[in-house]
């Protein structure tokens, strides 16, 4: 399949119709309207349907969208049916909450590896997962594992980042406060929960329901 070029704030949203309609497929439905959709994903469906015209799936008035077709350009496009190895960085109570989720309802995703520099961490598992030291990351860090969560203090992260970049780590996963810098070849994305709570405070304030 030939891919277009998607934008970014499409994109974004692939993994949540993914979902869906991996979960629409599964109960035998084959096709689903743009309606049903935005009423399950919660975007609305201009947007949706504007999406899907990215995706050259073009909905028929009356029928909606055939589900296989969606799901094997979804399955392509997010490359599902490749396994996706991630590290994880810190070991403390978010770390290990992520061990002990380790996507298990997406089973391409997966938490293989993790680093700490707590003596009492070291050498354990959880969830299957075994911690090392962070001094042996570079020697111990598979190469086919290209993504990093990283769940380490924040007066440490960009120390931690300047030593990924320097292995084959493409993509950082920064749950810490701290703005990092990366060289050109990383991609990171921050997710600061704090900020995230605030914000939905700010807009419960001044967008009330
Ligand atoms: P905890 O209760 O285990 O301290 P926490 O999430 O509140 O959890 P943080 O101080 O944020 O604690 O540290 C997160 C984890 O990162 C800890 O397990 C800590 O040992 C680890 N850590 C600290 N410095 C580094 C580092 N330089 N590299 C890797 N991990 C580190």
């Amino acid at each position: 399949m030939n891919q277009p070029k998607i934008p970014q704030a499409t994109a974004k949203r692939l993994p949540l119709y993914y979902r869906f309609i991996k979960n629409l497929s599964l109960s035998g439905k084959q096709r689903v309207s743009s309606a049903e959709l935005s009423e399950a994903v919660k975007v609305d469906s201009a947007t949706i349907r504007r999406d899907f015209s990215y995706f050259g799936a073009l909905g028929k008035k009356g029928y909606g969208y055939n589900v296989n077709y969606l799901l094997s350009f979804f399955r392509q496009t997010l490359d599902q049916d490749d396994l996706i190895s991630v590290a994880l960085i810190g070991v403390g109570n978010l770390g290990t909450a992520f061990l002990n989720y380790n996507f298990t309802k997406n089973n391409n995703t997966k938490i293989e590896i993790a680093f700490d520099v707590d003596e009492s961490k070291i050498g354990t598992k959880i969830s299957g997962v075994p911690i090392y030291h962070l001094d042996d990351m570079e020697k111990e860090l598979p190469e086919n594992v290209k993504l990093a969560i990283l769940t380490v203090p924040s007066h440490v992260a960009q120390a931690v980042t300047d030593r990924l970049a320097t292995t084959a780590i493409e993509g950082i996963l920064n749950f810490t406060p701290a703005r990092i810098n990366v060289p050109e070849h990383i991609r990171i994305h921050h997710i600061d929960l704090a900020v995230e709570l605030q914000t939905l405070v700010y807009f419960l304030k001044h967008y009330p329901k």
